[in-house]
């Protein structure tokens, strides 16, 4: 089993599976792992022109992760999303909120919307 810590390297990059994109890469790992209290501003900024944004707080969800911010997302922010995943809502969506991107329209409605 993955410590935290390798389990962050390998999402951000570090490590041999990166998530593709990922702008943390090689950056000080501390900084995404802020004391309790200490600023996120910095690392919630530099997760916000990130191209893996997406993938990497979905994967944080779904892992549930406890520490650190994922996706620009504290793990404060990220217990409201997963109460909103575990009373029915879909992940995707929930993700494409929280990070200010439209959720995929499901193809039958969106053909019903052309229609
Ligand atoms: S969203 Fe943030 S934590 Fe996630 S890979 Fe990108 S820069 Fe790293």
């Amino acid at each position: 089993m993955l410590t935290l810590s390798e389990t962050f390297e390998t999402i951000r990059g570090v490590a041999a599976e990166p998530l593709e994109g990922a702008v943390c890469k090689g950056m000080d790992l501390d900084l995404f792992f802020p004391e309790r209290g200490a600023p996120t501003e910095e690392a919630k900024a530099i997760c916000r022109g990130c191209p893996a944004r997406f993938e990497c707080l979905r994967g944080a969800l779904e892992r549930r992760e406890r520490f650190g911010i994922w996706g620009g997302v504290s793990e404060r922010e990220r217990r409201v999303l997963r109460r909103r995943v575990a009373r029915g809502a879909s992940i995707d969506s929930v993700v494409a909120e929280a990070i200010g991107r439209r959720p995929a329209v499901p193809s039958a409605a969106r053909e019903r919307q052309i229609a």
